[in-house]
């Protein structure tokens, strides 16, 4: 299964490692073929190269939409070399065969991402590269094809080793190679459908380029790995890792939720930390500094903050990660970092930091995707921003400048952690947070009881949700889950409304003296 390479075509935009490509296979005696950049760039690096239009007899054309469609270049990667009659079509039409196609092509994601006009986007859209990457794929039995600069040693080393391509290597750069192309698509696609503000995400194509094969999924028996997708925006993905122990596949969920909650919270107005454990907050705070932000999140919760992952919003400085080594914590996600931080941060070898380089903006729009048997659930991203919420008084009593502005804080949080939720907060930091369960009622006492514990842990006389405020991401069905706030000591409530017994509720808040705010919006999270 060894298929010798007599001529390649090489046609890259990306010219990286070409010279030193083509000089290795003129060494092994391969006839190169080219398209013009490609071919100008093998030329002038003193290699013999045969111009594509002199295979095919053929100018390039139309500024180079047309260069390589044509039979003599798609015939000689197509024809199967132990079919009589490819053969016999081979020399009827005086068709080389082509044994390696070595393609990258126009740079589409990189024209979207420096936000080219329409025109020059279109311009950038690839049409013969992925129907040659499409032919040498298909026709891998006898074709090898190369997609990426990559994939250059590997072919070199067998030509070297076995005088030509084995089938397992070109099997492996057929199924690459189709995975290129689908990824192609799949980004002109969500190009255009964000051009056109498409309604519909689940039109959208989805793929993603391999960042990393993962050790093992949510549980050892699980295989793992982590794609980026085409979207642009700051986080786990894109993020650069300074230092640490590989991200398993937990972190890599945990960090997010961490990071996008903590975007939250804009850094021109606040410092702010989220400490994550399971997808959920386990504190949250914001603060005159980070250090006081961290304290502030880690008093809500230092039991569970064990083992967590924390985020920030600001560049993480010396005085805050010096608090934050201190426990034995999985990842620390910021935009950016002192180089004094770094040094902090280095002194936990297994401690991972990640860069951001910025922080994503909460309001953008993208989506979100979860499978489902047979299917795909696909929806926009909850985008609503604290910020923006028209903040409807429905008890007689309205809130305190000081109450309101924790309502704020809690509801902000609410968004980010798993529903039912229940928060309550004081002083801008979570004070009991109730996470995922499957009754109103149970959050509000678990993140009560969660209070009394982190009031224990610290000493205090009180539980912590006294004179506290209440945030609930879906309003309350019944009485009961308010009065169990107003039990916890919460003094005012900020919850969606709409609820059949909104009366009976808010009747019951007047009646405890509370003081109840609707949002309208609700942030459910499952
Ligand atoms: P070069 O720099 O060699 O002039 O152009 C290389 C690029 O042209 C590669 O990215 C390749 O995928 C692309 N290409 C090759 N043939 C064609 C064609 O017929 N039409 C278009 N639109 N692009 C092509």
């Amino acid at each position: 299964d060894i298929r010798p390479v007599t001529r390649a075509l090489l046609s890259v935009s990306d010219k990286t490692g070409l010279v030193p490509f083509a000089t290795a296979l003129v060494a092994h005696g391969v006839e190169l073929v080219s398209t013009g950049g490609t071919a100008k760039a093998i030329a002038d690096a003193g290699l013999p190269v045969k111009d594509v239009s002199e295979l095919t007899g053929f100018p390039e054309m139309m500024d180079g939409r047309v260069k390589t469609l044509h039979p003599k270049v798609h015939g000689g990667i197509l024809a199967i070399r132990a079919d009589k009659g490819h053969q016999a079509s081979l020399a009827e039409h005086a068709i080389a065969p082509i044994d390696l196609v070595v393609v990258n092509l126009y740079p589409f994601e990189a024209t979207v991402a420096r936000k080219a006009d329409f025109e020059e986007t279109i311009e950038n859209i690839d049409i013969g590269g992925p129907s040659m990457i499409r032919g040498a794929a298909k026709n891998h039995n006898d074709v090898a094809v190369v997609v990426e600069a990559a994939d250059y040693e590997a072919v070199l080393a067998e030509i070297a080793a076995h005088g030509g391509t084995t089938l397992p290597l070109r099997r492996k750069l057929a199924q690459k190679a189709y995975a290129r192309t689908a990824a192609y698509d799949a980004a002109i696609s969500n190009w255009f459908a964000r051009e056109l503000k498409e309604e519909a995400p689940a039109f959208r194509a989805f793929s993603g380029k391999l960042i990393e094969a993962l050790r093992y999924g949510e549980n050892p028996h699980q295989s793992a790995a982590f794609y980026a997708s085409d979207e642009i925006r700051p986080g786990v993905a894109t993020a650069r890792q300074v230092q640490g122990k590989q991200l398993s596949y937990n972190n890599i969920n945990d960090t997010d939720a961490a990071f996008e909650a903590v975007a939250e919270f804009h850094p021109a107005r606040t410092a702010a930390v989220v400490i994550v454990k399971h997808a959920n907050p386990c504190g949250v705070a914001e603060g005159a500094s980070l250090e006081e932000a961290y304290a502030k999140a880690l008093a809500c919760d230092p039991v569970s903050a064990f083992g967590g992952i924390i985020a920030v919003n600001r560049t993480l400085d010396a005085a805050s990660a010096r608090a934050m080594v201190e426990i034995f914590t999985e990842v620390i996600v910021a935009p950016d970092a002192t180089d004094e931080a770094i040094a902090v941060v280095a002194a936990k070898k297994n401690l991972r930091l990640l860069l951001t380089g910025g922080l994503p903006d909460p309001r953008a729009g993208g989506l979100t995707v979860k499978t489902v048997a047979g299917g795909l659930l696909v929806q926009g991203r909850d985008n609503a921003s604290a910020d923006d919420l028209d903040l409807k008084v429905v008890t007689k009593r309205a809130p305190t400048d000081r109450e309101l502005t924790d309502l704020r804080f809690a509801f902000r949080v609410a968004k980010h952690v798993k529903s039912n939720t229940i928060i309550y907060a004081k002083d801008l930091a979570t004070v009991g947070i109730g996470a995922g369960q499957m009754s109103r009622v149970d959050s509000a006492r678990i993140a009560a009881r969660k209070a009394l514990d982190a009031a224990e842990a610290l000493g205090l006389k009180e539980p912590l949700t006294k004179g506290s405020v209440v945030a609930s991401d879906a309003f309350f069905p019944f009485a009961d889950g308010l009065l169990a706030a107003v039990e916890a000591g919460a003094t005012a409530v900020i919850q969606p409304g709409g609820s059949m017994r909104d009366n009976e509720v808010i009747a019951a808040a007047d009646a405890a003296g509370l003081a109840m705010v609707f949002t309208g919006v609700r942030h459910f999270r499952h």
